[in-house]
């Protein structure tokens, strides 16, 4: 059943639009190598959720809401071992809808105790799984009761990368314009990646865009791991594609922690990756202006705070 624009649950996801997106950019100072290359990151920290994924869930439960497939009484069902469930959580508190997230076991336990707190119902895939696993779980409880849920399914769902298309992108040009000469940023469900390149390379097609990949040595890290996806998602669009490069996942640690210390910002693994990409390239070109996102900070990441201050 469509949910009626005059009800409460429609004013008050339209309510919480207001918090979400606007995100400042950060322009690196100290740990930027040259004066002729300006590195920027949107710090997708500082909105309702406090991570980058609050945009594409708030666009997704939003659309769903307006198409019906979210109606009266159904619970919103995704797998998810980060960002995404505490996004939907976050959001569906709020609104009084109830969340099952299929999590891997080895998850944080921050992640888990975040979850339980904000009410989500947590199934859980096998000690070591993967997303994948827990996508294959999603899928299979959905097929078993779809009466029951909105299988929200964030990897194919094109409201993820439109969030970005819709919002981030246009925050991004709207700031920089046509002086953007790079965008990157690391791949999971390749929504923030898709949506931004789409919308900067319609601007500007002169823009080079590079999606950042872990290099694989530390698997199961928590945050950076969450790009390990195995499968490539339905949403990936690889015309908007112009270059992988991979990230040491030792050199992200090494700037996090000289992150902190000469630009005064606590970045998650993930974020500092993205400025280990931007600052690589930096040092490769003579001139230009690069920009990435910062899609969390440190908070959610406490057995890595311990193991490097
Ligand atoms: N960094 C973090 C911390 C994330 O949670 C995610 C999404 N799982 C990403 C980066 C990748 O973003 P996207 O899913 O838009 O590719």
């Amino acid at each position: 059943m469509v949910i009626s624009q005059e009800s409460e649950v429609y004013k008050s996801i339209i309510e919480l639009g207001k918090y979400i997106g606007n995100t400042p950019l950060y322009q690196i100072q100290h740990l930027s190598p040259k004066p002729s290359v300006k590195i920027y990151a949107k710090m997708e920290w500082m909105q309702f959720g406090g991570s980058v994924k609050t945009r594409p869930a708030y666009n997704i439960i939003k659309s769903a809401l307006e198409s019906g497939e979210l109606g009266e009484g159904k619970t919103l069902l995704d797998a998810s071992s980060g960002n995404t469930g505490l996004a939907y959580a976050t959001i569906c508190a709020r609104l009084g809808i109830p969340v099952t997230i299929c999590l891997p076991e080895n998850a944080s336990w921050e992640r888990k105790k975040l979850l339980k707190g904000l009410g989500v119902n947590i199934v859980y895939t096998s000690k070591f799984g993967s997303s994948d696993e827990s996508e294959a779980k999603a899928l299979e409880m959905y097929n078993a009761n779809p009466g029951k849920y909105f299988l929200a399914n964030q990897y194919n769902n094109e409201n993820n990368w439109k969030a970005h298309y819709y919002g981030t992108g246009p925050e991004i040009y709207e700031e920089l314009g046509d002086g953007i000469t790079h965008f990157m940023t690391g791949l999971g469900t390749t929504g923030s990646f898709t949506g931004i390149t789409k919308y900067l390379k319609e601007r500007s097609p002169e823009i080079k865009t590079i999606g950042l990949q872990p290099d694989g040595a530390l698997h199961g890290l928590e945050g950076w791991k969450d790009m390990e996806t195995a499968k490539i998602p339905g949403i990936y669009d690889k015309s908007l594609v112009d270059e992988i490069r991979h990230i040491d996942t030792y050199d992200a640690y090494d700037l996090l922690k000289e992150t902190a210390k000469k630009e005064g910002i606590l970045l998650s693994p993930s974020s500092a990756a993205n400025l280990k990409g931007a600052i690589d390239l930096a040092n490769e070109i003579k001139e230009g202006v690069i920009v990435t996102l910062f899609p969390d900070n440190a908070e959610k990441y406490s057995e890595i705070i311990k193991s490097l201050f």
